[in-house]
Order: C-alpha cells, then structure tokens, then sequence
C-alpha cells in the first residue's frame, strides 16, 4: 500500500522524480542515437588501412576534405561498405587515388556550423530542454516545490488535494467543528454576506500522527482549493536571516492563489512564546514570528485565505499568536479511542485484500494508545508481511504481527504503557468517576477516559459544572476534594499501594481546603477570619515567599497546617468509605473502562443505577 499522504514524501515530490527519471532516460537513449548516428554507421578506420585499400584497388570512391576522408570501398565479402578516416597531410595522396583509379572529390568544409550545432547548440538545447521539463513539473498541477529560485524554501503546493473527510476517519467532533471553514472557503464573499464570521487560523491541536496534517488537507480536498504547506522548523531552520521575508513571500503567493489553505506544521517552531526564552532571544524567529502576525492581521477575511497550523505543545505557543483574528479556534485532534481506531484501520484496509479471519474490532483493542500514523503502518507492515509470504490476502496473522513490531518499536521511544498501568489508570479514574456521581455538591462526570494524553496525563475524568454557582458552600466544596481523592483512593482498596498518578489531584485538593480554612473563613478553629487574601500565591510574590503569611502569628500557622490536613484526612477517609461500600461498582467500571477506554455520561449512569437494581 502507497502511504500518498506521508509527511516525509509529500505527493508533489513523489511525481517529480519519477517523471525526471522517464526523462531522463528518454534523453540519455535521444543522445546515444544521435552519437551513434553521427559516429559509428560509417566504419572509421585509420589514414593506413585506407591507404591499404587504395593500393589494394578497393576503395570505389571518396570525398577528401581538409578534416576527414569519406567514401566507399568494397569489403573483403564483396558489399560495399562507408568509411571515415581522419584527413593527414599526405602529399602523394592525389597521386595515389588517380594510380588507383579512385573516384575522387574534394569539399571545403565549413565545420565552424556543424561544430556549433552538434557541439554546442544541441546539447545545450538538450539540457535546457530537461530543466525545462523538470521545473514544469515542479510547477504542474500535481503539486511540487513552488517559489523555485525566489523564496528558496520548500512549500508543498497541492492543487486541490483529493484526500476527503472520509479519509479521515474518528476524528468527528474536529471534522465538525472543520466543516465551518469549509463552507467558508467554498465562497469567501458569500460566506460572509450572509453574515459569517469568517475564521482566519485554525489551531490543530494533538499528539504526532493524529492526523492533523491529514484533516488541514481534507479541508482543502472539500472544498476544492489549493493546500500550501510548509513546516514551522523549515521556516527558521534553512535560511538565516530570510525567515521574515519567506513569510511574506508565502502569504503573498496564497493571495493570488485564494481561496486556498496555508498549512504550518510544527508552528511551535517559530510561535514559541517570547517570555519562554527570553534568556536567549533569537532574533530571527522572533521576525519570523512577528511577520506571521503582521500578515496574518494584514488581510482581511474576505480574501479567502485560511491558515491552518498544527502543534502538539500549545502550551509553549506565544499567546499573541491566539488572539482574536489570528488563531482564534483552536480544534483538539486527539488520540483515537477504541471505535476511533477501528474507523482508521477500516480506512487504511480498504486498500489491501483482507482474508476472512481479521476481526477489526480485535485489532483496535489490541493497539491501544497508538495514532492513526501507527495504524496506518501495520496495515502497512501487515501487507508486506502477507506478500512476502506470497499469500493472496493479508490474514489475521501479519497484523498481530505487524502489531507486535510496531508496539516493539514505540516501546524503545516509550510511548507504549503498560498493561498493569493501564489497570491502574483505569481504577483511579473510575474511583474519580463514582464519587462525582455519587456526592451532590461535586460537577457531574461528562467523561471518563484512559486514552493517555501527552506525556503526563494517562487518563482523565471530565467533570462539567451543570449551572454557573456563585455561590458554593462548604459542603460542596468538601465533595469536590472527595471526588479528588477518589483515585487514590480506589488505588488503595484495589492495589493496596498508591501511584505518583494521584500528586495533581493532591495538589488540586490541597489548594480548595487551604482556601476552606484561610479565605472562607468556613472552619470552626480558624474562625471568621480572612488570613490569606483571595487570589495570591502563596508559593512565589514579587518580593518573596509567602508574603502573605507574615502578618500571621506562629500559632495561627500551626493551628492552618493542622485544620488543613485534618479536613484533608476526613475526606480522603470519606472517598474510600464510599468507594469502599461500592466496590462492585468500581470494578465494573474499571473493567468496562479497561475494555472500551471512554465512557460518557450515560454509560456511567447506567452502571450505577443498574447495580442498585441488582442489590435490591
Ligand atoms: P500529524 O499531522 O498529526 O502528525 P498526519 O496527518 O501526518 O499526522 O498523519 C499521518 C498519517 O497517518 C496520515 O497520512 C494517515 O495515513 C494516517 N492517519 C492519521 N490519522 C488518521 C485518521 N484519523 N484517519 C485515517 N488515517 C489517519
Ligand atoms: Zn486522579
């Protein structure tokens, strides 16, 4: 299977060399032929032969010149045959050819023209004609580098690419929210006059191989414009000194090509937050970056161009970057879940022969954590596999195989997780999950979910709040630790042991019960006293450490510490009372969560309810 979409050999390129190389060969034949033609049809032999076969009465006739001797002579089988010798200054010669009887005449050839056209003109010509060739496919309308010899840097043009959202298969929340830009650039003007806000920077944002390249292409391929494409790196990486000016060489070739779509990867290359390094300004992706902004504020929306980029840090972005009117939208791409990566491989299956035992379902239980781009591979490998073997059709086989290499390799870069791992992951956040649902002043749970996101989160629950409170009391406040308990708490029942997995819960849950005790004034010992002021870290102040603090006496101090960690205790005593009184809940959970890695509200809700029905 041809991977046409893969960053590393964008399609444009693949056309190119391979027509260069037809051409190429055309024309090396082209010159064989015409050496051949010009040289070796007439036999050459040396001034001795020839006049060899003067002597030996065979030559018929010839043509003398100052450079060579042409003409005909009679072969040892009797046919006539040409021959060439090279021209020597032989005074006896005409003497020779009248003793012989030789048919003789002489030219004055005018070599300077031939020499010209045969040694300049027409391999001149030639190669003009293969760069022609070449920079017109570099130029065509299967795509290629653009700009050639005036930016010098590498854009990927791709005149309406014919990859469709169906290409793009579980990623149906982005390809929604995508579908806005799609209309819009179907018709800018249109768009907006029938009064759209039209966007101007998308943000993609997810893990490498998600397949954000893929959906910024679909869009283009939807609505039938030009995709440019180019990497946030190449633009500071290549050229010092022009990062600036390729910018606005680039927006300036999307405006004449609008609409269309400009496609940065990696945009944290150049989009790096300025505050980040200020230690070591860099000067010249900070003009790269500042000329972004200035084109990206220079037009307006109605010239149809749409920039879409693509990062998996946006934490690290310069937030002048996000601001209204330049990446204003921002579209998760996240790790597909089970049903996600069945989707993707269905999609990349399509395109090889399947025997009848490979069960989909199964492969995507079997690859958990991977992204479309690793799928995409073991489909891949698992062809390979299958005609190495001389198979007619992949079978069941070369994917666990094809599996079983990929995970091998992702091993070595550490992105696999454990299975004991995801066990855990899967216990915490259920433990999450049901003391949420259980207790009335915590958030609902809209979502729980073990698809590990990044490097540090492995699973989360989503809590929405149903109404905006502004007012919150003291209890619900209590529930909301709980509910942060709830994973190591659950960790305790089932493994006995606690994980480092639950230190940003303990620090979430540390933040709302110090403010319980020191700004709500809700704590019986400490009283009705405000002792910090709302909003202020405590860790860090302009003019040292906790500043706050200092007007407290040691006592009051003491007196916080403990009132925290006592209410901090009663909680943690709380959440695993209740997950402990419902065990079979959370190993249900954990189990469902273990099988289908995202459960929703209702699916949740079912389980709960469901049990309580049991009981009875
Ligand atoms: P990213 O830009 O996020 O790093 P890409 O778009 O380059 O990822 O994805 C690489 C390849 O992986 C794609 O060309 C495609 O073959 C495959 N792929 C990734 N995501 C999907 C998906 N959701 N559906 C189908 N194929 C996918
Ligand atoms: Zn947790």
């Amino acid at each position: 299977m041809e991977n046409k979409d893969n960053k590393q050999t964008p399609k444009g390129i693949n056309n190119f060399s391979k027509f260069s190389v037809i051409y190429l060969l055309l024309g090396i034949l082209m010159f064989y032929m015409y050496q051949s033609y010009f040289t070796t049809q007439k036999t050459t032999i040396s001034y001795s032969q020839f006049k060899k076969l003067v002597s030996e009465n065979r030559v018929i006739k010839c043509t003398l010149s100052d450079r060579y001797i042409k003409g005909v002579y009679k072969g040892k089988d009797g046919k006539n045959k040409e021959f060439i010798t090279v021209s020597v200054k032989d005074p006896n010669l005409v003497k020779d050819l009248e003793a012989h009887k030789v048919n003789f005449s002489g030219t004055v050839t005018n070599t300077w023209l031939t020499n010209l056209i045969f040694g300049w003109v027409l391999p001149f010509g030639f190669l003009f004609f293969l760069w022609w060739i070449m920079t017109k496919k570099m130029r065509g309308t299967s795509g290629g580098l653009f700009g050639f010899g005036k930016s010098r840097f590498k854009v990927y043009l791709n005149e309406k690419p014919d990859v469709k959202f169906s290409d793009v298969a579980g990623a149906e929340e982005a390809k929604q929210e995508i579908e806005e830009v799609v209309e819009y650039l179907k018709d800018p003007k249109r768009y907006q006059r029938l009064g759209g806000r039209a966007p101007k920077g998308v943000l993609l944002v997810g893990a490498p191989g998600t397949g954000k390249t893929l959906l910024a292409k679909a869009t283009a391929g939807e609505a039938g414009t030009p995709f440019i494409s180019i990497s946030g790196s190449e633009f500071v990486e290549m050229f010092v000194g022009v990062g600036a000016s390729r910018v606005r060489d680039l927006f300036n070739e999307a405006k004449k090509l609008s609409p269309c779509i400009v496609f940065i990867d990696e945009i944290d290359a150049i989009g790096k937050s300025r505050a980040l390094n200020s230690m070591s300004s860099n000067d010249e992706r900070e003009q790269t970056l500042n000329q972004l902004l200035a084109e990206m504020d220079g037009f307006d929306s109605s010239v149809g161009v749409i920039i879409m980029a693509a990062t998996n840090r946006p934490e690290v972005l310069d937030p002048a970057l996000l601001r209204p009117g330049r990446f204003d939208r921002q579209i998760i791409v996240d790790k597909p879940d089970v049903n996600g990566r069945e989707a993707i491989l269905k999609v990349h299956i399509k395109k090889i022969k399947l025997g009848n035992d490979v069960d989909v379902k199964t492969l995507a239980q079997m690859t958990p954590g991977l992204v479309g781009a690793d799928l995409a591979n073991i489909v891949n490998e698992a062809a390979l596999l299958a005609a190495r073997e001389n198979k007619d059709a992949v079978h069941m086989e070369h994917f666990e195989e094809a599996i079983e290499r990929q995970l091998a390799g992702l091993k070595k870069k550490n992105r696999v997780i454990k299975e004991d791992e995801k066990r855990r992951v899967a216990y915490h956040e259920s433990g999450h999950a049901i003391i949420a649902y259980l207790l009335p002043g915590a958030d609902p749970v809209h979502k729980i979910s073990i698809v590990p996101r990044g490097l540090s989160a492995l699973g989360y629950t989503q809590q929405l709040p149903t109404d905006e409170k502004y007012l919150i009391t003291k209890e619900d406040m209590l529930d909301k630790v709980a509910v942060l308990f709830g994973g190591r708490a659950a960790e305790e029942i089932v493994f006995h042991t606690v994980s480092t997995g639950a230190q940003n819960d303990l620090m979430r849950a540390t933040d709302i019960v110090r403010a319980v005790v020191t700004q709500f004034g809700m704590d019986e010992k400490i009283g009705l006293v405000v002792v910090e002021k709302p909003g202020a870290t405590r860790f860090l102040t302009s003019e040292g450490i906790m500043k706050e603090k200092d007007d407290i006496s040691e006592k009051t101090k003491e007196l916080i510490d403990e009132e925290i960690s006592k209410i901090m205790q009663n909680s943690y005593e709380k959440a695993k009372q209740i997950l402990l009184e419902n065990k079979d809940k959370l190993e249900k959970l954990a189990k469902m969560l273990l099988e289908k890695e995202i459960i929703n509200e209702e699916e949740l809700k079912l389980i709960m309810e469901e049990d309580e029905d049991g009981k009875d």
